[in-house]
């Protein structure tokens, strides 16, 4: 071990595996680590770096904000903040009723969706909630009862009650739902499964028996939000409405931030002193939220997604190696499937090559580069790919 590795062991908690590397500053979608080595960032710290690093806006949002007000608790308001809530009930389609809440990550997003969903109990008849087999939606107790992941939970067990995983099939949710159930979490596409699509038509189906057994339809578009796919949220290609969405990562670009946005009926379930944050909705983080969707709508990133996500998986395919199997997703959230269980050796190898990619399981590639990537990016991410896979087969064979 180097001297970092060292240091990493000694004082950082194990639940955290040994990091690839120690990294120093960023430059747009380029990152540089400890030795001055340069690298292709194609998974931006998983979808949040939506604007790629050190963006002059980011930058300019964080200083100016930083100077003026960064915190004042929930007994306070600001513009940033009012700001946010509007922008966010406009871009998902929230309409009139739509309201936001604030937190300071993905998971607790969810833990206030979890709630949200435990206030819709019908005089205490709901008691279930349906999620996903291989759902993520994160790591503490709440989110992580949501999470249909058993080696993330075993350890952790009892969790929050009333749970229940069932397949991504509109079959299992039809036997699954009635008027027991309080709510359905869903992703429009399993990022952490390995960019795992739904069934084609599954949220239209899934929006038609919520409705008509009275839960809840709540869409965690943390990953596949802020333009990730081609539209701002995920939903958004199916056509429907949700009753609520889960957004965090991207939205801040870099900032921590989390949201619960509400549609409908579903915005007046919580009431006063029912959640809280101490550092949620703080200005600091929502006025670079702010910014950065600003940004984001100006320079019609959401489009640009749409459009080089395609490209970049006809560049992929456009390969020919024997080690790629194919592509899915959508926009910018790009899964890569191997033909052998040799993900985390793909990794190291484009490391090795200048290139950061993630490892969502053993058989998958998981791509979610900078939303503002271009020509110049994609021509070198097939570049590095290409010379990446070349090694790992020569190795291989
Ligand atoms: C990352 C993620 C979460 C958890 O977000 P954190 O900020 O890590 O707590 C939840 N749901 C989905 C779909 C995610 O991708």
């Amino acid at each position: 071990m180097n001297d970092w590795q060292q240091r990493f062991d000694r004082r950082i908690m194990r639940s955290i595996g040994m990091p690839l590397l120690k990294l120093e500053r960023g430059d747009g979608a380029h990152v540089w680590d400890d030795e001055g080595r340069e690298y292709l960032d194609f998974l931006a710290g998983i979808a949040v770096n939506s604007l790629g690093h050190a963006h002059p806006v980011f930058v300019e949002a964080v200083s100016r904000q930083a100077a003026t007000l960064a915190h004042v608790s929930n007994y306070f308001t600001t513009e940033p903040a009012l700001e946010l809530a509007e922008r966010l009930v406009r871009l998902s389609g929230a309409g009139e009723h739509g309201r936001a809440w604030f937190g300071n990550s993905g998971a607790e997003a969810n833990e206030a969706a979890f709630k949200l969903a435990r206030l819709n109990n019908s005089g205490g008849a709901r008691t279930r909630v349906l999620a996903l087999v291989d759902a993520f939606h994160g790591r503490t107790m709440g989110s992580l009862a949501l999470t249909g992941k058993p080696h993330m939970r075993e350890a952790f067990e009892p969790l929050a009650g009333g749970v229940e995983h069932i397949p991504a099939t509109i079959e299992a949710l039809e036997a699954a739902i009635d008027g027991t159930v309080a709510a359905l979490i869903v992703e429009p596409i399993q990022g952490e499964a390995g960019v795992v699509e739904l069934p084609a038509g599954y949220l239209e189906a899934a929006r038609e028996l919520t409705r008509r057994h009275g839960a809840l339809l709540i869409v965690d578009e943390i990953q596949t939000g802020a333009g990730r796919t081609g539209a701002w949220f995920g939903f958004q290609h199916a056509g429907i409405e949700p009753d609520a969405i889960t957004v965090a990562k991207g939205i801040g670009g870099g900032i921590p931030i989390g949201g619960l946005i509400t549609f409908g009926a579903a915005s007046d379930l919580y009431s006063k002193g029912q959640h809280g944050s101490t550092f949620g909705g703080n200005p600091l983080a929502t006025a670079v939220a702010n910014a950065v969707l600003g940004e984001i709508e100006r320079a019609e990133l959401v489009a640009n997604a749409a459009r080089r996500g395609p490209q970049v998986r006809e560049r992929i395919e456009g390969l020919g190696s024997p080690l790629v199997a194919g592509t899915r997703g959508r926009g910018l959230l790009i899964g890569v499937a191997l033909t052998r269980p040799v993900a985390g050796r793909v990794v190291e190898a484009a490391l090795e090559h200048g290139l950061i990619v993630n490892a969502a399981n053993d058989v998958t590639i998981r791509l979610a580069p900078p939303l503002n990537i271009g020509d110049a990016e994609i021509e070198l991410f097939a570049e590095r790919l290409a010379a990446s896979l070349d090694d790992l087969v020569r190795a291989t064979d």
